[in-house]
């Protein structure tokens, strides 16, 4: 694997880029400006290369094969999971399940341990800037057992409460489920302090780290958090690849979503036994390449340094917040302070619809994204049926924030 360059003082973005052979594409005969990281990542040559050297020299399925090829892609397959469980220091790599995705892992623990530990009358807190798959589980497990959904009250740049939040815990709170970043505002919750609080009442905490794990180091037993869940895809992994994270005490305390192969101790033919974690939730043949692929993005991502991304981030943020502010009409959402969020800038350009920007902005080869993003209840909130939101990554140059600013200042003119 190519190592990436990074030094001292940050990291090389322009030896990074050419580890991404997507990033050397013409889009409309213009450069390619990849700004909608939030929506999914591009990939490197090394995890592209993984996917290949899998299916070009050890394509077998796992766990049941005792052939050279099945044992192989066994070990690599297990591997994987082993470096998952270091990037995010588990305590053991049997506390990472792989599942398709996000929403797939939070509705694993929605269904198998949810509807074990919810009932009539029981409460679910989490905040409206909720991504979809943080929120509809949540509702779709209320309606099952009888119990409520309740709100922590934040402000609409998402910084959350937390004096009213710890006010809100009851004999009947189950479980908190958060977003560690949230993928419209870019804000950074206080993950630690919100478990920390819950803790106090013996409710366990759900993290949504789909927008933090790929872009601020996570170490899920410093947080405290009970369960974590992440995709591949966002952090330079494949599609159809996510992580739940559990604490072995939750894992083992929940029911299998997916009955059938793997996932079994004995079968008879009225009724079987579980077999032990992590393959109790992990049911049929998974995605084999796309585990191995995501633990080749964990060793990218680790050879840069997890502080160096979050740093360059930073830097990018800054810079990005501080020309969009300067271009007359324009409207950024969340925090204006970049050291509280992400480099997941959602913004309004006059009173110009934000799907027009995204065309316009298109048409010079930047991708962003332009919609609700997943997130209708905080676009209530905001007061807007849509944002246009530009996303960051670390190959994302400065010269690459200038485009977007020029762009969205032309797109201000034309309108106007
Ligand atoms: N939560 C957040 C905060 C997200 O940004 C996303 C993806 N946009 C998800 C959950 C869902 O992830 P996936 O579609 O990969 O399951």
């Amino acid at each position: 694997m190519a190592v990436p360059i990074s030094t001292a003082a940050g990291l090389d973005a322009a030896a990074i880029r050419a580890d991404f052979p997507v990033l050397a594409e013409q889009v409309h005969g213009r450069p390619l400006v990849y700004l909608d990281n939030a929506a999914t990542s591009q990939k490197p040559r090394a995890v592209i290369d993984a996917l290949q050297t899998y299916y070009e020299t050890y394509n077998a399925n796992i766990h049941r094969g005792l052939h050279a090829l099945s044992e192989r892609a066994t070990a690599e397959y297990e591997d994987a999971r082993a470096r998952v469980a270091r990037f995010i220091n588990a305590a053991h790599s049997h506390e990472v399940i792989f599942t398709r995705g996000t929403t797939e892992a939070i509705n694993l623990v929605a269904r198998g341990w949810g509807d074990e530990h919810v009932g009539e009358g029981d409460e679910i807190l989490l905040t409206e800037m909720e991504h979809h798959s943080n929120l509809v589980p949540w509702q779709m497990l209320a309606q099952r057992r009888g119990a409520s959904l309740r709100y922590i009250p934040m402000d609409a740049e998402g910084r959350i409460d937390l004096e009213a939040y710890a006010r809100m815990f009851g004999p009947q709170t189950r479980l908190v489920t958060v977003t560690q970043m949230s993928n419209v505002l870019g804000t950074i919750t206080p993950a630690a302090e919100i478990v920390q609080i819950a803790h106090v009442h013996g409710v366990p905490v759900l993290l949504d780290a789909a927008q933090s794990i790929p872009h601020v180091p996570v170490n899920v037993q410093e947080l405290g958090a009970d369960f974590v869940a992440f995709s591949g895809h966002k952090m330079l992994g494949p599609t159809g690849i996510g992580v739940l994270y559990g604490r072995e005490s939750f894992l083992d305390a929940m029911e299998p979503l997916f009955g059938g192969g793997s996932m079994i101790r004995v079968v008879q033919l009225h009724q079987s036994s579980w077999t032990e974690l992590p393959y109790k939730l992990e049911g049929g043949t998974p995605n084999i390449a796309g585990a191995i692929g995501l633990g080749a993005a964990v060793d990218y991502l680790q050879a840069v340094g997890m502080p160096n991304v979050t740093a360059h981030e930073l830097e990018l943020t800054e810079y990005a917040l501080a020309l969009l502010s300067d271009v007359d009409g324009v409207r950024v959402f969340g925090p204006p302070d970049a050291t509280d969020r992400g480099g997941v800038i959602s913004f309004y350009v006059g009173d110009v619809h934000p799907h027009d920007v995204g065309t316009l902005l298109d048409a010079e080869g930047i991708a962003v994204r332009a919609g609700h993003h997943c997130a209708q209840p905080l676009m209530r909130k905001l007061g807007v049926a849509a944002t246009a939101r530009a996303s960051l990554y670390l190959y994302n140059t400065a010269a690459e924030v200038d485009c977007l600013a020029a762009g969205v200042a032309r797109a201000m003119a034309f309108f106007a």
